[in-house]
């Protein structure tokens, strides 16, 4: 097949994991950069123009649209999907699942394990948002943070009113979130591929960090999921309508619960932790399901 991949960045791990998965399996594999993509929008005959041509006709694309460009990648991959090619994720599932909030209401309501979580926009509202999640302890984040920056733990109550104060004083969206204390600073990588988890691995945050992120020093390991934190992530999964995604899950007292979904989840932590073939298993979804006229708003439902 010929099959492009949507890319910043030729270098990143990620990106040149899944141009060789995919030529070891016979595909030819372009990487193209999203945000050199531009759109001609004409009647019935949509096209897409790279450094001065139109792009040829690709079987399949690979969407990995890095949080700083949502709003440009989304609109390149949705101008693939008007042109009839097959999208692993489709643009509206990417959209969905950059907005936390957005994300959590949408698994609230087909009943997916969820830390207690409130969000507000007025200041007067915050002592009863703060009481409504089970009070202090408890995690303030950002809508749109990445990578663990903007995700912040405020021990007190008054602490809490601070910083929920401050973000609104700067207008930034925040959450605010039960902390889950019995996750002990980890949590859980599901990778799911179509409707299966192909590796998980635990992350683990640095001495006194309470956010796993690799990024801000955590470390991963093979870890075997429960039947019901399978469950959890392939359902999140569904729900969102992606079809490749992350499902990160904190194991709470009261089983596991979902704190976020990401539409382009790293392959270097899970091939390094798992040593599985996710970028190639990518492929194989690919070959399976890659059809003209297939990729459609799926999920929420
Ligand atoms: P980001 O998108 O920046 O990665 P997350 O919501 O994934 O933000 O939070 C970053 C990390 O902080 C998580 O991986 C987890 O380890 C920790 N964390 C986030 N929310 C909670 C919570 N409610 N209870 C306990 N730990 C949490
Ligand atoms: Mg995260």
């Amino acid at each position: 097949m010929r099959i492009a991949v949507l890319s910043r960045n030729e270098n990143l791990y990620s990106t040149r994991r899944l141009k060789e998965a995919g030529e070891e399996r016979g595909h030819e594999v372009d990487i193209i950069d999203t945000l050199h993509c531009y759109m001609d929008i004409t009647r019935s005959r949509p096209a897409v123009r790279y450094h001065g041509e139109e792009l040829p006709y690709y079987d399949a694309i690979i969407p990995r649209i890095g949080s700083s460009v949502t709003f440009y990648g989304t609109a390149v991959v949705r101008q693939f999907e008007m042109m009839g090619t097959f999208c692993v994720n489709e643009s509206v599932a990417i959209s969905r699942s950059r907005d936390k909030l957005r994300s959590l209401q949408l698994l609230s309501r087909k009943d997916v394990g969820l830390p207690r979580t409130g969000f507000a926009n007025k200041p007067d509202n915050v002592k009863d948002l703060i009481k409504n999640v089970g009070g202090a302890p408890l995690v303030i984040k950002l809508l749109e943070g990445t990578q663990g920056i903007g995700v912040v733990l405020a021990d007190t109550n008054k602490a809490a009113e601070s910083i929920i104060e401050a973000f609104m004083g700067l207008k930034a969206n925040i959450l605010v979130q039960e902390y889950i204390k019995e996750a002990g600073g980890a949590d859980i990588r599901c990778f799911v591929v179509g409707d299966k988890v192909v590796a998980a691995m635990k992350r683990q945050g640095a001495e006194g960090e309470f956010r796993s992120n690799l990024h801000r020093g955590g470390t991963a390991k093979l870890v075997r999921l429960s039947k019901d934190e399978r469950a959890t992530a392939v359902k999140a999964a569904k729900v969102m309508g992606l079809n490749v995604c992350g499902v990160d899950i904190l194991q709470s007292a009261n089983g596991p619960v979902v704190m976020e979904v990401n539409s382009s989840p790293g392959l270097e932590g899970i091939e390094d932790a798992t040593k599985k073939d996710v970028a190639g298993l990518i492929y194989a979804f690919i070959e399976e399901n890659a059809k003209p006229h297939k990729t459609r708003t799926r999920g929420k439902g």
